[in-house]
């Protein structure tokens, strides 16, 4: 299936440009090719063949699930069915304050409420269409989210999430997946920069050209570009990268090349809690029902409770980028379901102690110091006095025996990307669409703020994802069923 139309094309490194796209010997024609099966790119290939779109999707890597399949699967949505039936009275409008609150208003007020506005819907299609049930957490209410609205499924797992999509896309003869399988550049046309599909290399058989009357770019954002880092988010560019690989920016590149507008692109979110050195993640659960850290002094340094993405410059800028996270048997009980809590466990990451001043000792912190700490944090919590860092919600005071986790900053994923228009189509600055390209979750600038970590509201990530990966599958099949751009 290798073919040699070059000639006719003129190369850079990022686009081929052609100048009469029949002219191509093309080796796989499609409706709609799909570049990346993370969540977005999955959610548009069947959100495409539900309305009859013949779809290809290339994925780099030898399986399915990108960062998605390292996420917890959580998910926010307003005005869900699931919702409604708990009598939680939630709306796209409401939804969109928190968004905005948390990026400082820094997204587009109409995009983003357009993005809410389906939310609801979204978790709806998922269970009745496509029969993968996403059940509303009422556990607590997640950091910077003023009602209950992260759906998620029962293992909190991003990976069975893939799974369930996976075997969603089974049942549609119209879905082709290729693994090993990465787009190595964008095919466009000369004249009008109208995107025609692909070059992609397939493992044990090379370059092929893919031709598609619509290409979705479903590839993450740069989170493993390390010189994408250096020029965007030079803070985070020697940080610890705790997200999936194959993640290394070349759509966002492609996108830029055809002239689309960039944004964002000094957003980020990452985490304030993961265990060192072992690199497994101490779910923020923890914190939000009553752990708190210290640094390696023994002293507290930040209210833990305002966002676990911000919280991330706050370990690493302590001694050795590093802090030591402290909860009692009760948080434990209630995180222990967690996958993740499980791989710290396996891991050894979580210590148990009979005392603080065990806990110390284990983690050469200053006794002294650590005692005083934890008894103005439980003083705090018990609300005979106000909390130094200004923290108002704790869980109970916290009761022997403790566990320590020492913990680091690390980023998880980039949030700035292409700039896109309510049908998810990727246009330029001044808002023109470049011809036939779409783009969702890390690959489109995303809704937490220009620049930063603090931006990022929980779960704004897979919101993006499979949100704008539902409206570019819908929207790009209708064009073709239209003949629109
Ligand atoms: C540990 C962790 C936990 C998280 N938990 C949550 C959570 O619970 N809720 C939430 O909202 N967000 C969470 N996030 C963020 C969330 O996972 C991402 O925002 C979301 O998964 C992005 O989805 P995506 O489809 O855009 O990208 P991905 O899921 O990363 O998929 C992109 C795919 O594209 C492939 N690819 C890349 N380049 C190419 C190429 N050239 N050709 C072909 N394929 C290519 C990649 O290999 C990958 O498989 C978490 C992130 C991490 C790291």
């Amino acid at each position: 299936m290798t073919s040699t139309p070059l000639q006719q094309g003129s190369e850079n490194s990022l686009i081929l440009y052609v100048e009469d796209p029949d002219e191509l010997i093309w080796d796989i024609e499609v409706d709609i090719l799909v570049i990346g099966a993370g969540g977005c790119g999955l959610v548009a290939a069947l959100a495409a063949a539900e309305l009859g779109a013949q779809v290809l999707i290339v994925e780099k890597e030898r399986a399915a699930g990108g960062n998605t399949s390292l996420s917890q699967a959580m998910v926010p949505a307003a005005g869900s069915r699931m919702q409604k039936e708990l009598g939680i009275q939630d709306s796209a409008r409401l939804m969109v304050a928190d968004i905005l609150k948390k990026n400082n208003n820094e997204s587009d007020p109409e995009l983003t409420l357009h993005i809410a506005k389906q939310s609801g819907r979204l978790i709806e299609w998922l269970k009745d269409n496509l029969g993968i049930n996403l059940e509303l957490l009422t556990d607590f209410l997640y950091p910077g989210h003023s009602l209950h609205r992260i759906h998620a499924n029962k293992t909190r797992k991003g990976k069975n999430l893939i799974n369930d999509l996976l075997n969603a896309a089974s049942r549609f003869d119209s879905i082709n997946i290729a693994y090993n399988a990465p787009a190595v550049r964008l095919i466009a046309r000369r004249s009008d920069s109208a995107v025609q599909g692909a070059e992609v290399k397939i493992e044990g058989i090379g370059i092929n050209l893919a031709r598609a009357q619509k290409v979705i770019l479903a590839l993450n954002g740069f989170g493993a570009n390390r010189d994408m880092l250096q020029k965007y988010i030079p803070r985070m560019s020697s940080a610890y990268y705790f997200g999936h690989e194959g993640n290394t920016g070349e759509g966002i590149q492609w996108g830029e090349a055809l002239g689309a507008g960039l944004e964002s692109m000094g957003a980020y979110q990452a985490h304030g809690s993961v265990a060192h050195p072992h690199g497994t993640l101490l779910t923020w659960v923890a914190i939000s029902l009553g752990a708190y850290q210290v640094n390696s002094r023994g002293h507290r340094f930040v209210n833990e409770y305002h966002g676990y993405s911000e919280h991330a410059l706050d370990v690493l800028a302590q001694d050795g980028g590093v802090a030591f996270e402290i909860f009692d048997h009760r948080i434990y009980q209630a995180i222990l379901d967690y996958e993740d809590i499980q791989q710290c466990i396996r891991m050894g990451a979580i210590k148990k102690f009979e005392s603080i001043k065990a806990l110390a000792q284990a983690f050469n912190i200053p006794e002294t110091t650590l005692a005083e700490t934890h008894e103005a944090f439980q003083r705090a919590a018990r609300g005979e006095s106000a909390d130094p860092f200004e923290r108002t919600e704790f869980g109970p005071p916290l009761e022997p025996p403790f566990y320590g986790v020492k913990v680091t900053g690390a980023l998880f994923h980039t949030q700035g990307g292409l700039k896109i228009d309510d049908s998810a189509r990727v246009v330029r600055d001044n808002g023109d669409p470049i011809i036939n390209l779409y783009a969702g979750g890390g690959t489109a600038a995303g809704f937490s703020g220009k620049a930063g970590p603090s931006g990022y509201l929980s779960a704004n990530g897979l919101m993006a994802a499979l949100i704008l990966g539902k409206i570019a599958g819908e929207q790009a099949a209708k064009s073709i069923e239209s003949g629109s751009v």
